[in-house]
């Protein structure tokens, strides 16, 4: 019986001891703490007011916190909108370098470089690739008699008229004053004959109007085919340039294949 007392008495003594440590760790910070705002003497009674002052200071980082953290997704969905107007100028800027203003063609850049890519494609897939160009009849005669402004009409019309008979992979280019050329992949020397033909009719049929007086035009056109390994991107130019030739010299408005 002395022993249990003797062993219990030890434990408490123990127990006390830890605890008493464990609590001087825990308050001694706090009592530190008020001695530096200057208060001087630390008490256990002054344990409210420095957790009151704590949770204060604790309340007031949390505000800070959270300010930032809304300044923080405030700034990322400005960048957010930043990258959005940047790639709408960048696809503007690639739009207004590639293609025609007036007529919404691309632009004679633009189809040296598209003819380079479908003549590589033509290569890979071991297709042919036509090249149709046309030049409008009699132009200049359009803006002698009716202005400028009804030429700008007319060369409008051509290209929404062409346009709205182009296949899904034709690439439709103004290549000069009243030039444009058209890239067929996958076309034939025949099919595009017969396509040139369809876009002849459809130009001679449009009729043009401007403030009340109608214009109609025509087109004379030139084709050349590419096969993969015959010659290449000049030789392809030429032949159509003078198949185009051709066709004014035998009364215009006509198709020729060279
Ligand atoms: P041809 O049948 O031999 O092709 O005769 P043409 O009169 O069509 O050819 P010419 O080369 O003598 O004249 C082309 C005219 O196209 C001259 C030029 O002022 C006009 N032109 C070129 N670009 C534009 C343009 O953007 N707008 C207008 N309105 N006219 C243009
Ligand atoms: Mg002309
Ligand atoms: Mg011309």
């Amino acid at each position: 019986m002395a022993w249990v007392i003797l062993i219990g008495a030890l434990l408490s003594h123990w127990l006390g001891r830890s605890l008493d440590q464990q609590f001087v760790k825990v308050l001694a910070p706090i009592f530190r703490h008020q001695a530096r705002q200057g208060s001087g003497k630390a008490s256990l009674y002054a344990v409210p007011s420095l957790a009151t002052s704590v949770i204060l200071e604790l309340n007031a980082m949390v505000k800070l916190i959270n300010s930032r953290l809304l300044r923080v997704n405030r700034l990322s969905l400005e960048l957010e909108d930043m990258n959005a107007k940047l790639e709408k100028s960048r696809q503007e800027l690639h739009h207004l370098s590639t293609t025609d203003p007036l007529t919404g063609c691309y632009n004679r850049r633009e189809l040296v470089r598209r003819l380079e890519d479908e003549i590589a494609r033509a290569n890979r897939q071991e297709s042919e690739l036509s090249y149709l160009c046309f030049d409008i009849d009699y132009f200049k005669r359009v803006n002698d008699t009716y202005g400028h402004a009804m030429g700008d009409a007319v060369l409008l019309n051509v290209a929404d008229t062409i346009r709205s008979r182009l296949r899904a992979t034709d690439c439709f280019c103004r290549s000069g004053g009243e030039e444009f050329t058209i890239l067929l992949p996958n076309c034939s020397s025949e099919t595009g004959r017969n396509y040139a033909e369809l876009q002849r009719l459809g130009v001679a049929e449009a009729v043009t109007i401007l403030d009340g007086t109608a214009v109609q035009v025509t087109i004379s056109l030139g084709l050349s085919t590419y096969s993969p390994g015959q010659d290449d991107a000049e030789a392809l130019m030429a032949r159509a340039d003078a198949a185009l030739y051709a066709s004014k010299e035998n009364g215009r408005n006509q198709v020729t294949v060279g």
